[in-house]
């Protein structure tokens, strides 16, 4: 039967049950082709009918630009780490990072191996308990672009600015986003990026597969670096062979097919968003009005898709994360670097997964307390 467990890892995530269903009914004989979509040549008008419509979801529910590109990488996230600055750099112009966490830092150590790297502004000295603000910094100089991640999937800090990237004469560095925990959660402005990434293992579909937007006169910086980086991580060739430089990763760019249409069945990014919201409320609520658990996080830079909390005691934290799993709410250990608690409720976690989870702080609460 059903599985009745909620999954509140950071990811791989929970993925919508309808999805699991179809793919599981289409395991076997993809749409009458004979075998699974698994053992289907990239090369099949079935597979690039997938792709094809991969791409089109992806570019209607983000409504895409025409000046951008979808790309599908591998490596997941951290590939791009290297990619971006493969890719990106220009002449001896440093690399701008806003770090706001864990995942800004890993992003910046790998940048720094192939550029230097300047920190404009950092949230460190707060214990990364906050995003970064407009007010926390200015660029004075220029840059091959700007990195920062919006949704800190450890800290639990989100922007809710898009960052600003002017010059004092006005022009623009490109702004890149690691949207690995965010993407999807929400409209964005997509036109206001050079690059946006995301490894798909949250809000997409299965670990490994990487979706890159580049906005397309950036290719031409790929171009000129092209000795200087594996073919692999090269937009430019990605573009150019439509995300096929190599055998794709074909099931799971079919499982972000069937995601991207399940979002759209949900009626879009802006349905989704309340429900995030919704979700993020309820989970707060529970969070601030608690006499055990807290969240330390400034409260207008809190994520809607990664809730770290904690009772303070590590044998409690402990003790609650094994019991709620027995309650069949499961992965709710905080990350290994910084223990505690943590509930990650992306898209696919359901509201009455949190009233779940909610209840259940609360009636552990009444034991411990
Ligand atoms: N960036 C962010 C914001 C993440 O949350 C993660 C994974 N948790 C990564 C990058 C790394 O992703 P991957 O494991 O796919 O390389």
């Amino acid at each position: 039967g059903a599985k009745k467990t909620y999954n509140f890892c950071s990811g791989p995530a929970m993925l919508p049950e309808d999805v699991l269903l179809k793919a599981q009914a289409e395991l076997l004989n993809y749409q009458n082709q004979g075998d699974s979509v698994m053992a289907l040549s990239h090369r099949s008008d079935a597979f690039l009918e997938i792709l094809a419509q991969a791409q089109q979801r992806l570019a209607a529910l983000l409504d895409l630009p025409d000046h951008y590109r979808i790309l599908f990488m591998q490596g997941g996230a951290s590939a791009q780490f290297s990619a971006v600055p493969l890719n990106l750099r220009q002449n001896n112009l440093p690399i701008g990072f806003l770090d706001s966490g864990y995942w800004s830092q890993k992003a910046l150590e790998e940048a720094q191996k192939y550029a230097e790297v300047d920190v404009i502004a950092s949230s460190q000295s707060s214990g990364y308990l906050k995003a970064i603000e407009q007010a926390d910094y200015q660029l004075s100089k220029p840059l091959s672009y700007l990195h920062y991640t919006p949704n800190e999937t450890i800290d639990g800090n989100a922007f809710y600015c898009i960052p600003n990237n002017q010059l004092p004469n006005g022009q623009e560095v490109p702004l890149v986003a690691d949207m690995s925990s965010c993407i999807l959660s929400e409209p964005i402005d997509v036109s206001r990026f050079g690059v946006i990434y995301a490894g798909a293992q949250k809000n997409i579909g299965p670990a490994g597969l990487a979706i890159v937007i580049v906005r397309e006169d950036l290719l031409a910086r790929s171009q000129q670096n092209q000795q200087a980086m594996p073919r692999l991580l090269n937009y430019a060739t990605v573009v150019e062979q439509n995300s096929m430089a190599n055998t794709p990763p074909t099931f799971a760019i079919y499982m972000a097919n069937l995601v991207f249409q399940w979002l759209q069945q949900q009626g879009g990014l802006e349905v989704i968003q309340q429900r995030n919201q919704a979700k993020a409320e309820l989970l707060y609520q529970a969070i601030d009005s608690s006499r055990l658990f807290v969240n330390n996080v400034e409260k207008n830079h809190r994520s809607k898709m990664n809730v770290p909390f904690s009772s303070q005691n590590a044998e409690l934290d402990a003790k609650f994360a094994e019991q709620a799993q027995q309650q069949g709410l499961i992965s709710l250990q905080g990350h290994r670097s910084k223990g505690g608690l943590r509930a990650s409720i992306y898209n696919a976690m359901p509201y009455q997964g949190v009233e779940a989870l909610v209840q259940f702080m609360k009636s552990f609460e009444n034991q411990y307390v």
